[in-house]
Formats: structure tokens, C-alpha cells, sequence
């Protein structure tokens, strides 16, 4: 492609933005959560068929799937957004806020609806790949895993992909740069509770019972220690207490028979995930028993760590460098520890997630924060890198 066509390609594509801009507007107005995207899905349906995609609804709930093919090629690539927003109140003032009590697009999956479909529409309208590909419009991934709901319904299966990719905007990267590497780029979300039971007893007579509540603090500092000592230093993890409960706050001469714990747990690979599970038992263990008392221990596994495929790493970091370029495409961005539920989908087939810079607003809101709102600036760069993608992904043009 040369300079004139690349210009050509960002004129026609800076053109669909401010159609783009008012269906991101009008989805953000209209939050809805998981599994109760009807409206959303409808839109995103209604406009995939007027652009000529073959669209299937409702899989795994509300999820929706377009399918455009072009050329002789059967080489099918997977191009994913997430649709569902979150139960938190909106602060922002602006037109286009929440009309919905409780619920708000705080994680920019707004953007992300209105991106992919914007390089639906691109692409429907030029010869540019050779190939099938299915975008894939996903309810639920704020811990409710849609895109698993989506493979168990059997999206594979109905549209089988030789690659899959997603894209999240992330505050705190410069506006519309893209950040990727290969390997874990997200953790895996996992929570775990732990639950000491003593025979309690009289606060002035600690003596005549078992106190859980000793176990309790000793497995605290002590569960420290699987970070600092058991996981590899260069495979890192992060588990944390959210919860504390025991005794009575009007009874505080009595030792609680109970102390319950839990806390969340984020790792990057599944050996170190299998090693938290595994210490958190033996230390909670050891530690009732050092003190006679007993514990119940469960470790509730989320969404996986998300690990990007090295070559289809690859394939994004060369689209990225094209929409963006080079100076603006990061290829070894430091991994976070969020978790995602596109982890569900890579683990079924080869794939990259890559984030895309939402810039620095003020104050400096992380996502998830009431006065959060994805940056429309982007919408074009991002759709962009869709469109690189599927021209790298599926070069053969007929
Ligand atoms: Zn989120
Ligand atoms: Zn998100």
C-alpha cells in the first residue's frame, strides 16, 4: 500500500467518525449490564445487516456475530468487543450520560462496540482482505464471562476462527497509542476465602478454649510469604485480604469461635495460579492446626490469565505500526494485573489482545471510576487497527 492509498484508507475512515461518535453516544446513554444487552445487541445487529453482514443473534445470551466474507480464501479471522457496562451511578454532566440509575459505560466498552463496528462498515465497502471474518460482539465480560457463555454456545463451532483478537482502551497510554506484547498481558481474577473455626470462648479465660482468631492474624503475615518466598520472582502475583469478619463489636470480652477471611488473587501463568490455590491451603492448614483449631478453605477461580499467541502477536504489532505507527506502537508493554474474560477465547484459539492509549484525563480517572468516559479522539485509530489487522491477517487479495 502506498502513501497515497494509506491516506486515501484514513480520509475514508476519519469520514465514518462522527456516525461512529453518535452510536458510541447513544450506547453510553443506554448502559446496560451483563447479559441484558438487548438494546445494545439490537443496534449492533441492525447495523451489521444494513452494512450486507451475514449476522447471527443471541449466542451466549445476547451476543451477537457478523460475518463478511470477500475473495476465495477460507482463512476465517475473529475480530472481538465486549457491549455490557457496569453497576456504578455516573458523575459525569455531559449530553450523553447515563439515563440509567445504577449503571454507567465506566470501562469504555462503548468505544469498543462503536470501533469494531465502524471497521465493519469499513471493510464491508472495500476489497481489501481475502477471507471470512467474523466480529464478534460479546455480552458479559465484567465477571460474568460472556465470551465463555459465547463458546459454550458454540461460537467455534458455528464460526471457527485460525485467529482471534481484542482490543481495550486503557487510560494512563497516550491517546491512541497501542500497547501489546507476548505472553500473559492480564492475570488471572481469583478470589478465596478462608474460614477459622475455634471453640471461642471468655476473653478473660483465653486459656479454656482454641481461638481462631490467633490462627486468623498468624495466616495473614504467613500467606505473605507465597509471594515472597514460593512464587517465582520473575513470575509475580498479587494476593490480597478484602474481608475480615469475627466477634461482635458490642461483645468484646468474647472470643469469636469464627473468624472468616478472603481476599483476591491475580497470577500470570497457570503454574503460579495452581501454586497460590495450593499454599493458601497447606499455610491455612498448619496454622489452625498449630493453634487446635480448624479452617475451611476454598479458592473460586475467575477468568484465566490472558496470554497472548507470539505470532499473532506479531501480526497485531505489525497492524498496529501501520494504523499508528511505530513511534506510537509499544510491543513490550509491561503486563497488568486485571483480568479479562477474552482469556477464555485464547485459550481456544491462537490470538493478541492489545490495549489502545485512552490519553490522561483530569482528574486522573482509572476505568471503572464514576466519571470514566472512553475517548472519542480514538475511535478512528482504532478502527483503523482493526482494518490493518484484517488486511495483515488475510494479505491474499483477490
Ligand atoms: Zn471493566
Ligand atoms: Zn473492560
Amino acid at each position: 500500500m502506498n502513501d497515497e492509498e494509506k491516506k486515501e484508507q484514513r480520509r475514508r475512515i476519519e469520514a465514518l467518525s462522527s456516525e461512529l461518535r453518535a452510536i458510541r453516544h447513544d450506547i453510553h446513554k443506554h448502559p446496560e449490564t451483563a447479559y441484558k444487552e438487548n438494546r445494545t445487541a439490537a443496534i449492533v445487529a441492525e447495523w451489521l445487516e444494513k452494512w450486507g453482514l451475514k449476522v447471527h443473534r443471541g449466542l451466549g445470551g445476547t451476543g451477537v456475530v457478523g460475518t463478511l466474507r470477500k475473495g476465495d480464501s477460507n482463512r476465517a479471522v475473529g475480530f472481538r468487543a465486549d457491549m455490557d457496562a457496569l453497576f456504578i451511578q455516573e458523575k459525569n454532566t455531559f449530553e450523553h450520560r447515563s439515563m440509567h440509575e445504577g449503571k454507567m459505560h465506566a470501562c469504555g466498552h462503548d468505544g469498543h462496540t462503536a470501533m469494531l463496528l465502524g471497521a465493519a462498515r469499513y471493510l464491508s465497502e472495500s476489497e481489501s482482505f481475502n477471507g471470512v471474518l467474523h466480529f464478534i460482539f460479546q455480552p458479559a465480560e465484567e465477571g460474568a464471562a460472556g465470551a465463555k457463555a459465547m463458546i459454550d454456545d458454540g461460537l467455534f463451532d458455528l464460526f471457527p476462527c485460525d485467529a482471534v483478537y481484542g482490543l481495550h482502551n486503557m487510560p494512563g497510554i497516550e491517546a491512541g497509542h497501542i500497547g501489546l506484547r507476548s505472553g500473559p498481558i492480564l492475570a488471572a481474577s481469583d478470589r478465596w476465602t478462608a474460614e477459622f473455626h475455634g471453640s471461642g470462648g471468655h476473653g478473660s479465660m483465653p486459656h479454656k478454649g482454641t481461638d481462631p482468631t490467633i490462627a486468623a492474624a498468624q495466616f495473614i503475615t504467613a500467606m505473605q510469604t507465597i509471594v515472597s518466598r514460593n512464587a517465582d520472582p520473575i513470575d509475580t502475583a498479587a494476593i490480597s485480604v478484602g474481608h475480615i469478619a469475627g466477634g461482635e463489636p458490642n461483645a468484646l470480652n468474647i472470643i469469636p469461635s469464627e473468624v472468616l477471611l478472603g481476599g483476591t488473587a491475580r497470577s500470570f501463568t497457570d503454574t503460579t495460579r495452581d501454586l497460590i490455590e495450593r499454599r493458601l491451603h497447606e499455610i491455612a492448614e498448619a496454622t489452625a492446626g498449630a493453634h487446635s483449631c480448624e479452617v475451611d478453605v476454598s479458592f473460586l477461580r475467575g477468568y484465566p490469565p490472558t496470554v497472548n499467541w507470539r505470532e499473532q502477536t506479531e501480526m497485531a504489532t505489525r497492524a498496529a505500526e501501520a494504523a499508528v505507527g511505530a513511534e506510537c506502537t509499544d510491543p513490550n508493554l509491561n503486563p497488568l494485573p486485571g483480568g479479562e474474560d477474552f482469556s477464555f477465547m485464547l485459550q481456544q484459539v491462537p490470538g493478541c489482545y492489545a490495549f489502545i492509549g485512552n490519553g490522561f484525563s483530569e482528574p486522573n480517572e482509572f476505568v471503572h471510576a464514576p466519571h470514566y468516559d472512553f475517548n472519542d479522539e480514538i475511535i478512528s485509530k482504532g478502527v483503523n487497527y482493526w482494518v490493518e489487522l484484517a488486511k495483515t491477517e488475510l494479505d491474499d487479495i483477490p
